[in-house]
């Protein structure tokens, strides 16, 4: 049975496949990474930062960085793409912490709740929790 949803770039209603986007969004978004890679694909532009991407090509920023994250385009293969972890220097390509220090952060909290509620001795009433990250790209 078809799923309805709405495309996440443009809010049209489209069929739920394996994307978030409506087809139109998507052939843009493709056209996008087409042009995005081709500059990138020169070696003087090799070392290009995302700001100078951004300029460049014209492609939003979020949108890059959406293809970083998909893999498409590699901070292995285009260093300056990806920024430092703030905690380990890890290069990333969102928020401020890489995934390891994201999930070692959460494990203190787990652990500081864990003991919290051994404090409390009110673990009957803890529900339990599990948290599932779900990758999406
Ligand atoms: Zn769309
Ligand atoms: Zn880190």
């Amino acid at each position: 049975m078809a799923e309805l949803a709405n495309c996440s770039r443009c809010d049209a209603v489209f069929v739920k496949g394996m994307r978030d986007i409506c087809q139109n969004c998507f052939k843009e978004e493709e056209a996008a990474f087409d042009t995005v890679y081709r500059f990138l694909r020169e070696r003087k532009n090799r070392e290009a930062t995302l700001q100078e991407v951004v300029e460049a090509t014209g492609v939003e920023q979020m949108l890059i960085l959406k293809f970083v994250k998909q893999k498409r385009l590699r901070t292995s293969q285009f260093p300056k793409l990806a920024y430092p972890c703030t905690k380990c220097g890890e290069p990333i390509v969102q928020g401020e912490l890489c995934e390891k220090c994201v999930k070692e952060l959460k494990d203190d909290l787990k652990r500081f709740e864990k003991t919290r509620s051994v404090e409390q001795k009110d673990e009957s009433n803890e529900p339990s929790r599990t948290y599932y990250l779900f990758d999406k790209s």
